[in-house]
């Protein structure tokens, strides 16, 4: 166990410190639990204004993608985990090689790193798949498109997140443009899935195997973004939702993945097909800090650190967040006036960034049992927070 003291984390030694790579609203919402366990976050952040360097107290202004800083960071560090996926494999390789414990460990981040190792593994694991291939010249595009025919979806293998980095494409004259970008290390082309609806199922895993699965939720996306969030997924076949959780830890399991980890499906007639992975806490685990008994964000924290793990189930019938991304205010303070007033059931959760359009800068949730009713009642907030209406 560290010695608090030279961690430069006050507190009692024998409760252990947590660093968290990456500063952002993942690791901010980490710091709730870790209040309540009486555990201490250490973060890595690219500056001091961050949205989780604001409410941890013990923070290292760093550049992730540079190796010392990484190490002398994880020095006085019990467990390293992230708020993001971007460090270098080869970076996190070489921590845990130096004795660091890094969860997930690099050999499970990977897959959820590289778009086109993760399909390939999937693939031997069995999981349900959009038809896929990995490709590096417009031949072999169309090699892929005899089978499966045009639009396609092209997609970076590394690098991408919220929709950046996947192309849909119609022709071969599109497929050169997208595989002309010479930024991209690595592509993917894959099936145009025409899914009823997207869908994530979370799961906590300890390094002793323990696994907890949460409820499957419905996620909407506009323009590869989380927009909203409905928990349990509304009128899920029980079979699909069933195996979602199924493949979830499977997956888990099979890539000994340590921490949360996100499957984003897609549900269609013929069942449920894998998207992406994520190895940490997720946008589409939001809504249980109010609506399950146990956060992602705890189940998190307690799964790096080998604790048991909590229930995960849903503490109400039907929790809904919606995202609130940037619009025209600027200053989101004042408008909590009306919509608190209006609702005090609505539960407001902001991350300290600056509005910028389209940036994801907080959430609200609300809990109950009728979908139509939450989504108007949060709409409206999210629309009086964003500026879009006024009263
Ligand atoms: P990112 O890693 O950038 O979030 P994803 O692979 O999750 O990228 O894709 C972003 C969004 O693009 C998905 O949520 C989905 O709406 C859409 N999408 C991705 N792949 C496909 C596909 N094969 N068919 C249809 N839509 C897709």
């Amino acid at each position: 166990m560290t010695d608090a003291s030279s961690s430069g984390t006050p507190g009692p030694a024998d409760f252990p410190v947590v660093g968290v790579v990456g500063g952002g609203q993942l690791a901010r919402m980490m710091q709730q639990p870790a209040i309540a366990l009486g555990v201490r976050l250490r973060l890595l952040a690219d500056s001091r204004s961050d949205s989780a360097a604001q409410v941890i107290s013990d923070v290292v202004v760093g550049d992730y993608r540079d190796f010392e800083t990484l190490r002398t960071f994880a020095q006085g560090c019990d467990v390293v985990t992230f708020d993001h996926e971007h460090v270098p494999t080869e970076h996190l390789r070489e921590l845990a090689g130096a004795g660091v414990l890094v969860r997930p460990g690099p050999s499970a981040l990977v897959f959820a790193q590289d778009k086109s190792l993760m399909r390939e593994r999937l693939s031997e694991l069995g999981a349900p798949l959009p038809r896929w291939s990995p490709v590096t010249s417009v031949a072999d595009v169309l090699a892929f498109a005899e089978a499966t025919p045009f639009p396609l979806v092209l997609k970076a293998t590394r690098g991408g997140y919220d929709g950046k980095g996947v192309w849909v494409v119609r022709n071969e004259h599109e497929a050169a443009e997208v595989l002309s970008h010479d930024q991209v290390p690595g592509f993917i082309v894959e099936e145009l899935v025409d899914y009823a609806r997207e869908l994530s199922a979370m799961v906590a895993r300890s390094p002793s195997g323990q696994a907890v699965a949460y409820p499957v939720v419905e996620t909407v996306q506009r323009d590869g973004i989380c927009h909203e969030v409905y928990a349990p997924a509304p009128g899920i076949d029980e079979d699909h939702a069933v195996r979602a959780q199924q493949v979830a830890l499977q997956i888990a399991g099979e890539l000994d993945v340590v921490g949360m980890m996100a499957v984003e499906l897609f549900d269609t007639p013929d069942g449920v097909l894998v998207n992406e992975l994520a190895m940490r806490p997720h946008n589409s685990g939001h809504w249980g800090i109010d609506g399950a008994v146990t956060s992602q964000f705890e189940n998190h924290l307690r799964a790096v650190l080998d604790l048991p793990l909590g229930d995960p189930s849903a503490s109400a019938p039907l929790t809904v967040m919606v995202n609130l991304l940037g619009g025209d205010l600027d200053d989101l303070y004042p408008a909590y006036l009306h919509c608190m007033a209006r609702d005090p059931a609505l539960k407001f959760h902001m991350y300290g960034k600056v509005v910028k359009p389209g940036r994801k800068v907080g959430h609200v949730t609300a809990t109950g049992t009728d979908l139509d009713d939450l989504l108007e009642r949060i709409r409206h907030a999210i629309a009086y927070l964003r500026g879009d209406i006024d009263e």
